[in-house]
């Protein structure tokens, strides 16, 4: 595993800019919109992985079950590697060899920060994120609710343009292929819940504190939410191969 492993650290163009995925306003949809799409968002689970379509039963509202769609159905057949570990999958991983090498990686990579920013450090959470912990985080993130108002409101206008058929699957194929070419706007800083590379710990976060400061996260300097783990850069992030 630790080949694949991808330390994820914080540049420091970014430790000033908390506010890196300010989200943009949504276009509200329509007040229906939602009672009349949820037909076709069930129908859609039909269409992905059964990991994935009963994550979606906990996803709130349609707009956030259309945006975790979407990236369900992008990663397609590939979902069984990327998918979340178990309870008893993570419950293997602590203690294991695993992630000795993980926490000695997550160690000389603080060690060399610390040498080259002398009085700072690095935050490190390290345990794995379970689905339960992206469900909820993806039920309350800001970025989020506003792409999944944005995506919301763009489905109902291809849903009306195509008159708002029954929920067979021609017009779900067609609704697949549409929210497949979608990019969400904004970019959420989140992977759909069960896709998030923290769910099989190929990604750390490292949070850098300020001098003197003690290791809680509420004194943290710099407290930056991940971006997409697949697109790291965008987010001022610098994904760093660990040292071996
Ligand atoms: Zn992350």
């Amino acid at each position: 595993m630790s080949g694949r492993l991808l330390l994820a650290v914080i540049a420091s163009s970014c430790v000033a800019a908390v506010a890196c995925s300010e989200p943009g306003a949504p276009t509200p949809p329509a007040p229906d919109s939602g009672q009349r799409i949820a037909p076709y968002v069930n129908g859609l689970r039909g269409l992905v992985d059964p990991r994935a379509a009963s994550a979606l039963e906990r996803v709130d509202g349609v707009g956030r079950q259309l945006l975790a769609a979407r990236s369900y159905l992008r990663a397609s057949t590939g979902i069984g590697d990327r998918w979340s570990w178990t309870k008893k999958q993570i419950s293997a991983f602590e203690g294991s060899a695993d992630q000795q090498a993980l926490l000695e990686q997550i160690g000389a990579v603080r060690s060399a920060f610390e040498r080259s920013n002398p009085g700072y450090t690095l935050f490190v959470n390290e345990r794995v994120r379970s689905l339960d912990e992206q469900l909820s985080n993806w039920n309350r993130n800001d970025s989020v609710a506003s792409a999944a108002a944005n995506l919301e409101a763009a489905t109902q206008e291809f849903l009306a343009k195509t008159g708002w058929p029954a929920p067979g699957e021609q017009i779900l194929r067609g609704l697949a292929a549409f929210l497949q070419a979608q990019t969400p706007e904004p970019k959420p800083t989140l992977a759909a819940p069960g896709l998030s590379a923290h769910g099989q710990m190929h990604a750390v976060d490292f949070h850098v504190l300020s001098p003197n400061a003690s290791r809680a996260p509420s004194q943290r300097l710099s407290a930056i939410g991940h971006g997409p783990e697949r697109n790291a850069a965008a987010h001022g992030i610098q994904s760093l191969s660990a040292p071996r």
